[in-house]
């Protein structure tokens, strides 16, 4: 049976495993199927303190891992299926096998929301994404109008960092004002190439014949009039759900 088990080995789980593994707790880190976590997709990370150059993001995430292995913490390739937390010791199913411990960590990330549309599904990574720094440069979205879905922090980043590319940014949002922080949504509104859309949602992307974004239908959230506007991607900003299911 082990001390500590610790789901995720992205920077939360690691630096879970760094702060057990010194108190010598000897925690097992389970890394699901993304070893390492989100950071090992991004290039360069800006903003981790020590690093005044910034530092590649697969590289600082091999850094947390050998750190964390060096004071005795126990990295596993494997994702947890299912957790028993009714009775002590918990038991784990990690890829069919049972695994006690006498402590749990979660530290299994989130997931983007989603908007809950067919098209939506259909349409993912021809034109559809979750992620404008990821995305947003690619050529098929340059000089093209594009739509971001959301009001508040995200949406407002993904929007304002979106108007270096598009030719227009739609902001679509189901309320009549952002939610996002003062600074952050008079930033966005001051912007000439962003243009809300207020009180209504995407109902449809289009186009699933085509298999690619050409536009969206809108209907207002008060009248429930129906329009259309057209755009070459779609950029889901609503949230994150947590990775606990
Ligand atoms: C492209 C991109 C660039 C980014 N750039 C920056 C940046 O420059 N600066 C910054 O501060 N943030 C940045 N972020 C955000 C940053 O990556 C996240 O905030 C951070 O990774 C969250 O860490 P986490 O450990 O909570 O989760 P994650 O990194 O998501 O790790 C979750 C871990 O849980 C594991 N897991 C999930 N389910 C299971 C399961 N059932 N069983 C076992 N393991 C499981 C996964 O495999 C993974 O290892 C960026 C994100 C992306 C996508």
């Amino acid at each position: 049976m082990e001390q500590v088990v610790i789901i995720g080995s992205g920077c939360a789980g690691l630096t879970a495993a760094l702060y057990t593994a010194r108190a010598n707790l000897t925690p097992v880190v389970l890394t699901g199927l993304m070893p390492g976590g989100l950071l090992t997709t991004t290039s360069v990370v800006e903003n981790f303190p020590g690093f005044p150059e910034g530092i590649d993001g697969f590289e600082l995430m091999t850094r947390m891992q050998k750190q964390a292995e060096r004071f005795g913490a126990k990295v596993r390739f494997g994702t947890v299926e299912s957790v028993d937390l009714g009775r002590s010791p918990f038991t784990l199913t990690v890829d069919g096998e049972p695994l006690q411990t006498q402590t749990l960590i979660i530290a299994s990330g989130a997931s983007h929301r989603k908007l809950g549309l067919k098209s939506e599904d259909l349409l993912e990574k021809k034109g559809v994404t979750y992620c404008a720094t990821c995305d947003g440069a690619l050529p098929m979205f340059r000089h093209q109008p594009l739509v971001v879905v959301g009001g508040g922090d995200s949406a407002c980043e993904e929007a304002l960092y979106l108007t270096r590319f598009a030719s227009v940014v739609h902001l679509v949002h189901r309320r009549d004002r952002l939610r996002a922080s003062r600074i952050m949504a008079e930033r966005t509104l001051a912007n000439p190439k962003i243009k809300p859309i207020w009180n209504s949602v995407v109902t449809e992307i289009l186009d699933l014949k085509k298999d690619k974004v050409t536009g969206v239908r809108l209907e207002h959230v008060q009248t429930r009039q129906q329009s259309v506007g057209g755009c070459a991607g779609v950029f889901v900003a609503i949230g994150h759900v947590p990775n606990t299911h």
